[in-house]
């Protein structure tokens, strides 16, 4: 097994959505687990704008940079930031020059990723000269599932 009790929940929901070999041996009354897989579990999950509810992202898109889907990281500025790593995200538009400077991931340029529709503050995507690379790294209190 390689998931431990240090992955994050949602690191560990990524990968194992169904994990059948974690059954408890001696507890028959076992919690139900709806409470995350309300929010990660479902095949594909739109992820919203908090402000005006445009489509961002899709779960489906999570991914992990750096051995991690979550980051949280300070800017120069002093503000830190809790913020999930996605392939894809079509409901931004990038705002700004591309910028190496202060980049949280090595080698990676960034730029400002805003809402498509109000122009919100999203995250921001970071890229390589490599275009495979690219992802958006988006602020998660800045996000809404569907549900909420
Ligand atoms: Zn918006």
């Amino acid at each position: 097994m390689v998931v431990s009790a240090t992955i994050p929940e949602a690191m560990s929901v990524l990968f194992l959505r169904h994990p059948a070999n974690e059954t408890p041996v001696s507890a028959p009354q076992q919690h139900s687990s709806t409470s995350s897989e309300t929010i990660i579990g479902r095949s594909e999950e739109w992820l919203l704008c908090r402000h005006c509810e445009a489509k961002i992202t899709s779960s489906q898109q999570r991914i992990v940079v750096q051995d991690s889907h979550l980051h949280t990281q300070c800017n120069p500025g002093g503000y830190l930031f809790h913020f999930g790593c996605f392939e894809i995200a079509t409901g931004c538009r990038l705002a700004a020059p591309v910028s190496r400077e202060f980049s949280w991931f090595a080698g990676y340029s960034w730029q400002i990723a805003l809402c498509n529709q109000c122009q919100n503050h999203l995250g921001w995507h970071f890229s390589k000269a490599d275009p495979a690379h690219a992802f958006y790294g988006l602020i998660l209190s800045q996000l809404a599932t569907e549900a909420s």
